[in-house]
Order: C-alpha cells, then sequence, then structure tokens
C-alpha cells in the first residue's frame, strides 16, 4: 500500500479571488457581480480615450454595479 500525500499539497484550487490575475484575459461578455452574487452580463461603456487606448467600464447589464475597468482599442 503505497500513500501519496505530498503530491497534492499547495496544488489546490487557488481562484476564488483572485479576480485581478482572470480578469485580464477576460473576453468581458460576462463577469463576476458580487451585488448578483454571480457571473453577470456586462455593459461596456468607454470612460476615458486615451492616446495608447481606452479606458472601458464594465457595469453589470442588471444592477448596474461597476465591476472593473480595462483598457482597449490601443491596437
Ligand atoms: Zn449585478
Amino acid at each position: 500500500m503505497v500513500v501519496r500525500g505530498r503530491m497534492t499539497t499547495g496544488i489546490k484550487a487557488v481562484h476564488q479571488e483572485e479576480d485581478n490575475a482572470s480578469f485580464k484575459e477576460f473576453a468581458a461578455s460576462s463577469l463576476y457581480c458580487p451585488q448578483c452574487k454571480q457571473a453577470m452580463p456586462v455593459r461596456a461603456k468607454v470612460l476615458l480615450v486615451l492616446a495608447d487606448g481606452d479606458l472601458i467600464d464594465y457595469c453589470c447589464k442588471k444592477c448596474g454595479t461597476s465591476l472593473g475597468t480595462r483598457k482597449g482599442g490601443g491596437s
């Protein structure tokens, strides 16, 4: 009988609170909304037009909570 306990140490799922890390790769069609307590479709709104790309604000379509901002459109 071989008991392997060490292999799994430290590889536990880490993606609950890591919004920032996952946010960048998001296509931003839906984001987790803390108000609705689930991933919600978002509405994109251009906050600022910058030289190197627009600053886009994403709001929950249902409750309007701002879920984050993102740079885009610079390329
Ligand atoms: Zn919401």
